[in-house]
Formats: C-alpha cells, sequence, structure tokens
C-alpha cells in the first residue's frame, strides 16, 4: 500500500511539473508564425521608426496628391501637453469633387504607437489608391496619429495613460461608467513596484491566468479586461476622468469638413487583436437594423468580428461611434479595423496579450528593475502592436488595400 502512495505521489509531482513546464515554455517562448508571404520592399518603404518619420512620410505623400487632384487640404492641429512641445494631428482632406454625398475618413494612432501601421496604410492608400475619377460623389479624410503622445512615446496611452478609444462621448455620464470585472481582477492587472519581468509571478504569469479562465470564463474575463475602466488612472485600459483634447478636435474638426456630407464611413485603424496576419473588422454590436445592413453590405465578404461573439469584447466611449452621436441626422457607419497579431484567439495568445499590456504598463508607471526589463517589455509591446517581421509588415498592407478596393466598391453602390 505503502508503495503504491509513493508510486501515485511520483506520477503527480511529475504530471505536475511537466503540465507547469509546458505552461512555462508556451508562454515564455510563444513566437506565432508569420503570414506565408513573399517580402515587398516596396512596400517595406511606408514603415517608418519614429513619429516624427511618420509625419514627414504622410504630409509628403499628401503633398503629393496636389498634382493630381484639383483640391488637397492639408492641415494640422496641435495638442496641448504637459510635457511635450510640438504634438500634432495631421490631416489630409480631399472634397469631393460633383456633390458631397458620402464621406470616407480613415484615422490612424488613436492607440498611439498603433499608428505605425495605421500611417503605413494611409500612405499606401494616398500613394497607390486615390485616383481623381473615384471622387465625383465622395470625399476622403485622413487623420494621421490621433493620440500623438502616445504615438511619439510608443504607448498606447495618452500622456494622462487615457485609451482615447474609451474616451469619446456626447455626454460626461460615460466616465461614471462602473467595471466590476476589472475592479475584481485589479491586483493581477494593476501590479506595483518597479517591473522585473524574472519574477516568479512573470514567468508563471500563465498559471494565474489559467486560474482565473477556469474560475470566471474567457469571455468574461476579455469583457472585464478590455471594455475600458474609469476608476483606476494607473491601470489599463482607463478611459479617462475628463475628456482628452482629442475630443474637442475630432468634434470640431469633422463639423468642419463633414457637415454638408450625407454618409459617412468612419475607418480607425488598429493593432494587436485578433489573428497574426488577418485583418479584422471589429465594431461594437449595432442596433439599428438599417444602420446594421448598410455595414454588412458595406463590408461584404468579409467577416464582420461583431463585439458580442465570444471572442471579442464590447466597448465603451469608442471614437468612430461617436462620430454618429455627432451627427444624429447622417448615416454614420463606424468600424474598427484590427491587424491581428499575436493569435489572441488562442489561450496562450490571449494572455500573452494581456501580459505584455500588464507589464508595460507597470514599467510606465514605477520603472524598470534593469534595462534588461525595459527592453524586453518594450519588444514585447511591438511584437503586439508593430510587429517587426518583414512578412508580417508585407501582408498587412496587402490585405488592407485589396480591402480597401472591395470597401469602396460596396460603399459607391450604397443608396
Ligand atoms: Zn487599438
Amino acid at each position: 500500500m505503502k508503495k503504491f502512495f509513493r508510486y501515485t505521489g511520483i506520477i503527480v509531482a511529475t504530471l505536475v511539473i511537466v503540465a507547469l513546464a509546458y505552461t512555462y515554455i508556451s508562454f515564455n517562448y510563444y513566437s506565432p508564425e508569420d503570414p506565408e508571404v513573399e517580402i515587398d520592399r516596396t512596400k517595406l518603404a511606408y514603415y517608418q521608426d519614429t513619429w516624427e518619420e511618420c509625419r514627414d512620410a504622410f504630409k509628403s505623400q499628401a503633398h503629393a496628391m496636389e498634382t493630381r487632384f484639383d483640391s488637397v487640404i492639408i492641415f494640422t492641429r496641435s495638442v496641448e501637453s504637459k510635457t511635450e512641445k510640438d504634438l500634432a494631428i495631421d490631416f489630409c482632406y480631399i472634397p469631393a469633387n460633383d456633390t458631397t454625398e458620402k464621406l470616407v475618413m480613415i484615422c490612424s494612432g488613436t492607440h498611439g504607437i498603433e499608428g505605425f501601421v495605421g500611417s503605413a496604410v494611409q500612405q499606401q492608400l494616398m500613394s497607390e489608391f486615390f485616383q481623381p475619377e473615384m471622387l465625383a460623389n465622395t470625399g476622403v479624410l485622413l487623420v494621421h496619429g490621433l493620440n500623438a503622445w502616445g504615438f511619439k512615446n510608443l504607448r498606447r496611452f495618452t500622456e494622462n495613460n487615457v485609451d482615447l478609444n474609451r474616451n469619446y462621448s456626447a455626454d460626461e455620464s460615460l466616465f461614471e461608467t462602473r467595471n466590476d470585472g476589472f475592479t475584481a481582477l485589479y491586483d493581477m492587472l494593476t501590479p506595483k513596484g518597479e517591473l522585473n519581468l524574472n519574477s516568479i509571478g512573470n514567468k508563471f504569469f500563465m498559471v494565474t491566468a489559467i486560474n482565473q479562465i477556469a474560475r470566471k470564463g474567457m469571455p468574461a474575463l476579455l469583457q472585464a479586461f478590455a471594455q475600458g475602466q474609469y476608476d483606476y488612472q494607473e491601470g489599463i485600459y482607463f478611459g479617462g476622468n475628463d475628456f482628452e483634447p482629442q475630443v474637442k478636435i475630432m468634434s470640431e474638426v469633422l463639423t468642419d469638413i463633414a457637415t454638408p456630407y450625407s454618409t459617412l464611413l468612419n475607418l480607425d485603424l488598429h493593432t494587436g487583436f485578433g489573428e497574426r496576419g488577418e485583418l479584422h473588422l471589429f465594431p461594437n454590436p449595432i442596433d439599428d437594423p438599417e444602420l446594421k445592413a448598410k455595414t454588412e453590405a458595406v463590408f461584404e465578404g468579409y467577416e464582420i468580428d461583431w463585439g458580442d461573439s465570444d471572442n471579442f469584447y464590447t466597448v465603451h466611449g469608442q471614437f468612430v461611434e461617436y462620430i454618429g452621436d455627432l451627427f444624429p441626422d447622417k448615416t454614420s457607419i463606424p468600424m474598427l479595423m484590427e491587424f491581428g497579431t499575436l493569435n489572441t484567439g488562442s489561450t496562450v495568445g490571449a494572455v500573452k496579450s494581456a501580459h505584455i499590456s500588464i507589464v508595460e504598463n507597470q514599467g510606465a508607471h514605477y520603472g524598470y528593475k534593469s534595462e534588461k526589463d525595459s527592453l524586453k517589455a518594450l519588444a514585447g509591446y511591438y511584437e503586439m502592436f508593430y510587429p517587426p517581421s518583414e512578412r508580417w509588415r508585407t501582408n498587412a498592407l496587402t490585405v488592407s488595400l485589396e480591402m480597401m478596393e472591395d470597401i469602396w466598391a460596396n460603399f459607391q453602390d450604397l443608396e
């Protein structure tokens, strides 16, 4: 009998060690595969390394269009900052030629660092896609680097740690939104003190996460994690206690430009969520059946991941939805476009993404134990929001151009 218990003990201990080792390796050496495409140097040229370089490239593509189009309006709005001088959002507006029927807005950098890819998409569209004959009844407004501070400082958030895509609303009751799920997970999501990526807690974060997933289920966790929270400024996905300057800036710019148009298509370019190499369409659920039908018509041929499906989440304070509130008498189609990077549909991908966000936020608030920790946290952040892989980057521009061709044609056909 004693022997039996001893053997069982050894087997259980071995299984636990194997499980822990497997979890440890799958989490700490996670590296999802790139899409199988050939690297295209002409596409890579649309990617830059700093916010300043992206701005310059965006503006030079905008100016290059002046020779082909009757009217290209390039302008800048400065963004106030406590720590940075010369922060600005750049705009390029090409009015419709004949009738102001439709307007397509394409925004980059709502989440700071995600702007590198968004900027590349915009540059490619200006250089290769837009043609004067396409603009008889449709205008184009490109918004470059909405969260300029985050873009410049390689963070998703503003200098107030605000997630701009949780900060848009027509009224301030947004800031009274409670997120009890986040509060319940506060300690796990908001570690304090200098970041040490070699701590047991970080190395075995997957174990903590699996425990939470087992108790609450992935959809509930994802929702609590990412919907936005308005209680903890030091936390991730903080939507603010007040409006960031971009709410006023975009309200004014859109009132100026969008007012004459009757149908708006508002595209906001993001990275980080979804399957690596795929471009997801990821709107909040739309209640109005007519607007929903129009949205489906514009994106026909593509799968829409409505925010209430299991692998996605709904969000408070979204920028593109706010545009609809700004113009209640217009048809305003909101769409968040998300380039996947870390396969968040898989458990390890979702946990890895959460961990990257948590430790980056910890380091930004409390500093790093060593320079190595700082570099490693930043490398994770890049992997999630601006992957260095040349295959990934080539693919992002290929798929976005293809999709834009289809969306544009569908939007033209929209009654
Ligand atoms: Zn984003």
